[in-house]
């Protein structure tokens, strides 16, 4: 494995390094966030495409430490309970986010912010869905993978990985499967 854009994050590979650059990066919902400096740059023009669809997409979360995915974890178990936990939030350590290289987008829509599952079934989902791997994105967990990626659909979270998105998209596959094959 030559490219490092490749690695490969979920319940059973820890994030036991990094050794992205990671900077802070521009958000009106998060003031807070950090992204991997390529992977933000790639974002900048995926939203920009977006944009010029009509749709306003943001960065809601972007890299988190062991320690943010902690708090993160025990806040959704207190509030939704550990089994939707355990289908959503990554336990602290095995988190793809503490690569930098996993953006969470939300839609801004008269001026206010539409989170996770509140964007529903909202237009913009599909724009990404069909158009990311041009930016070097892939919908890290599609429908019907669940058994391959251990997480339930997540439409909004995004994982950069360059050129191979294309390939991924077109087979129709997860990373996992990819790295498989390769
Ligand atoms: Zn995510």
């Amino acid at each position: 494995m030559t490219n490092n854009y490749l690695i490969l994050v979920n319940k059973t590979h820890l994030c036991s390094y990094n050794d992205f650059k990671i900077i802070k990066v521009n958000s009106a919902y998060n003031p807070d966030a950090y992204l991997e400096e390529v992977t933000y740059k790639a974002f900048l023009k995926l939203k920009d495409f977006v944009k010029k669809e009509g749709y306003d997409i943001e960065i809601e979360s972007g890299y988190r430490s062991k320690e943010l995915q902690e708090k993160i974890f025990n806040e959704t178990k207190e509030q939704k309970g550990l089994e939707h936990t355990l289908k959503f939030v990554a336990k602290p350590g095995y988190s793809e986010h503490q690569t930098g290289l996993s953006v969470d987008f939300c839609l801004k829509e008269n001026n206010k912010f539409y989170v996770d599952f509140e964007m529903q079934e909202h237009p913009v989902l599909k724009l990404v869905a069909d158009n990311a791997d041009k930016f070097g994105f892939i919908i890290r967990y599609p429908k019907g993978k669940e058994n391959i990626t251990g997480y339930g659909y997540e439409p909004w979270h995004l994982r950069y990985v360059g050129e191979v998105a294309k390939i991924i998209k077109e087979k129709n596959i997860t990373l996992e499967e990819y790295l498989e094959e390769v």
